[in-house]
């Protein structure tokens, strides 16, 4: 049987109906999010599979999310984004409703803007985008290699090119930066980011983040982070949001990063977990483990590098393996993006590719230099909603 899942994007004023656009509460639960709306709780959470299940724990307070109610007030769709490709949607089929996981569709675009300091980055990035995320990113782009107390001042330039994802036409999370440059002191100081997905300054040299060693060193990748996948067995969409090492029971497994332990103990289908927080709100997760290390206790300070725990396959786990899992600020990010191998420094075939790339983004850079383009506000959000379209047909 295929299974045909059709959205169309549509003015529901077509359909009598009214979307509201709602933010999700600091400490609101799924569950309570059920509750307040008075939806059945043994249909959309408790009977769903325990995958399923994990998927609402992925609520996190700010993320906008909406709600289509008819002209009575029943509610009638819900989608509640879960990151930034997979959102849960509730739909109303008869009389009950129905639980789905489904894609975010979404368009991405590339902006751009420049400013002139007059205060400091952070202030006049807010001033220009009233965006907290892109001052964020600037800061922590440049915090390595610039001093913001003595290296700037009044006058000084700066450009930030980036790609932003719209969904429903409306600017929704992390922008990703693509090259940032500030003038100071009559020097120009970029940040690129190369096609391996790092990011590098002028002289093709990596830029130091916040890294992350490897948990288990040498183990093997068994299966690969992703914000959603379609299920070919179980014909459902799906997230794996870390990434599994293969390793023998007992495996020690090393802290990623220094950091405070936030958690060890059990943890639902997590079994035997460890939260480590770490600096700049990034936090690392251990799943599955047999046991903790001696020693290894919630509030426990531990280095980069230290045993902390050993494999095992507790809670829903097929096997002996290390679930990992790293998160800034709650949202689960790739963990192979940000572990550091070595701090690279880009040579031959690479540098030459880093090059042209380069000349590409100092000549749009240039441009919008030239231009003092403005940032561009996004417009103002329309009553826009998603109809919902199932269909199945019988394949032979
Ligand atoms: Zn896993």
């Amino acid at each position: 049987m295929i299974r045909f899942l059709i959205l169309f994007l549509l003015t529901t004023s077509i359909f009598a109906s009214q979307v509201e656009r709602y933010r999700w509460n600091n400490a609101e639960t799924y569950l309570d999010f059920l509750e307040n709306n008075n939806l059945p709780v043994k249909k959309l959470y408790y009977n769903l599979d325990k995958d399923d299940q994990r998927l609402t724990e992925e609520m996190r307070a700010g993320i906008h999310y909406q709600i289509l109610k008819s002209k009575n007030g029943n509610i009638e769709q819900i989608l509640l984004p879960l990151n930034d490709e997979l959102q849960i949607h509730i739909y109303k089929d008869k009389n009950s409703y129905v639980f789905e996981a489904i894609p975010i569709i979404s368009t991405t675009k590339t902006e751009a803007f420049y400013t002139t300091i007059t205060s400091s980055p952070n202030y006049n990035i807010l001033k220009e985008t009233g965006s907290k995320k892109l001052a964020q990113i600037f800061i922590s782009s440049f915090k390595h290699s610039l001093n913001f107390k003595n290296d700037i001042q009044k006058g000084d330039k700066l450009v930030m090119i980036y790609d932003q994802k719209y969904r429903l036409e409306a600017p929704f999370s992390m922008p990703t930066l693509k090259v940032a440059m500030i003038e100071t002191h009559h020097k120009k100081h970029y940040i690129y980011l190369n096609d391996d997905g790092r990011y590098y300054n002028e002289k093709g040299h990596e830029v130091e983040g916040f890294l992350f060693a490897r948990p288990i060193p040498g183990a093997r990748i068994s299966s690969y982070f992703t914000k959603h996948r379609w299920h070919p067995i179980l014909h459902k969409w799906k997230a794996h949001l870390g990434v599994d090492f293969a390793a023998r029971r007992g495996t020690p497994v090393h802290a990623a990063g220094s950091g405070t332990i936030s958690w060890c103990s059990r943890a639902g289908t997590y079994g035997n977990l460890i939260k480590i927080r770490h600096a700049d709100g990034y936090e690392t997760r251990y799943a599955h483990l047999k046991s903790f290390r001696r020693g290894i206790y919630r509030g426990r300070h531990v280095k980069k590098g230290q045993i902390i725990a050993y494999v095992g396959t507790t809670g829903r786990s097929t096997g002996p393996h290390l679930h990992f899992e790293v998160r800034i600020h709650g949202r689960a990010i790739n963990p192979l993006h940000i572990i550091q191998i070595t701090t690279k420094k880009l040579e031959g075939k690479q540098k030459r590719a880093f090059i042209r790339l380069k000349k590409n983004y100092d000549e749009s850079v240039n441009l919008h230099l030239n231009n003092k383009t403005h940032y561009k506000k996004p417009p103002p959000f329309e009553n826009m909603g998603y109809i919902h379209l199932l269909t199945e047909k019988n394949n032979g």
